[in-house]
């Protein structure tokens, strides 16, 4: 008998086409948990996106369950712990959004770095205000990466081909990794001295948290920006907010949040701030090979 998948997110349709070679898939969106709980026992596996959670009910609920899939990078929506109790094997696909990441990491820099979201604002208003956008080039500058794991290094290839200077701060990168990427292995400290732009790509770690703080933050060169695409853990936020409303550094691009989604805060108010709702990994391919990679994975466990 085929197993049978319950897809509880909307997946990319070219991911359920790999499910079905091997499964009977059933695509039911927009249930409640008690609605899935009342439903889990009869699928040998259930893939979800960021919504619903996977919670502890469910998971007592699915009898026959061997399997959750997380389509995407974190597992915040699933109960790691219930799925061990019951031995039910937790997959997720973090590599499939690494390019998509990457790319939005550079996007933030220009964005910050040529105005563009406040210039496209003037001209939607109808003026012509060239002389107060103007910009600086990539060309030429440093690029601190803090963090040089699979989105740090693709940042890195990318900005060598703007013609930056690339200096990383990893605990896990010898310098003859770093050589690899034409890049150069400094101490954190000297990044926050000498980038031009720093870009954090580090995972939310007890050891990574508030890893952008007030002292290092004044360390910065007034005319340096910093872009997080990893996660809002890695900056102190009112630190930050201090910095750019005082016009200590010169712009932030941030694309993550410490508690999302934000609200209430003064960071997307600021003049020299480009802050976005965590797109990080939206874009049609990062969800379909998150989807696809998953799909993989479920389909090892199940026909193992
Ligand atoms: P990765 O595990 O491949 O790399 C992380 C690197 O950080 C590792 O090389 C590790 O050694 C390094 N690191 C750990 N502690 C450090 C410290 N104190 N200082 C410097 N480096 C340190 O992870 P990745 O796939 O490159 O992802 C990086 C971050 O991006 C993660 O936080 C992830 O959650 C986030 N992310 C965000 C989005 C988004 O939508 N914005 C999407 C995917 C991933």
């Amino acid at each position: 008998m085929k197993a049978r998948i319950l897809a509880a997110s909307k997946i990319h349709e070219s991911a359920l086409e790999l499910a079905k070679e091997y499964a009977e898939v059933d695509v039911k969106t927009g249930l409640s948990e008690d609605e899935l709980a009342k439903i889990m026992g009869d699928y040998d596996a259930i893939v979800v996106r960021s919504k619903p959670k996977v919670t502890k009910a469910m998971i007592d609920a699915g009898t026959k369950l061997k399997v959750i899939g997380r389509a995407g990078v974190g597992l915040d929506n699933v109960d790691k712990e219930a799925a061990a109790a019951k031995g039910v094997k937790v997959v997720n696909a973090p590599e499939a959004s690494t390019i998509s990441v990457a790319e939005h990491a550079i996007a933030l820099m220009l964005s910050v770095y040529r105005d563009i979201p406040k210039a496209r604002d003037s001209l939607k208003q109808g003026r012509w205000d060239r002389k107060l956008f103007m910009g600086c080039e990539l060309y030429g500058k440093t690029l601190g990466l803090i963090g040089f794991g699979r989105i740090g290094k693709e940042v890195a290839k990318r900005a060598r081909a703007f013609g930056m200077e690339v200096i990383v701060s990893d605990p896990a990168i010898s310098s003859e990794d770093a050589k690899e990427y034409n890049a150069k292995c400094v101490e954190i400290n000297e990044v926050f001295k000498t980038a031009d732009i720093i870009s954090i790509h580090v995972p939310a770690l007890p050891t990574t948290k508030d890893l952008v703080n007030k002292e290092r933050l004044a360390m910065m060169k007034p005319t340096a920006i910093i872009v997080n695409t990893s996660r809002g853990h890695a900056i102190d936020e009112d630190a930050l907010y201090e910095a750019l409303n005082e016009k200590k550094i010169k712009g932030a691009g941030l694309d993550v949040y410490k508690k999302e989604p934000l609200e209430g805060s003064p960071l997307p108010g600021l003049d020299n701030a480009v802050c976005v709702p965590h797109l990080g990994a939206n874009t049609d391919e990062a969800q379909i090979m998150a989807g696809k990679i998953v799909i993989e994975k479920i389909r090892e466990i199940l026909t193992a």
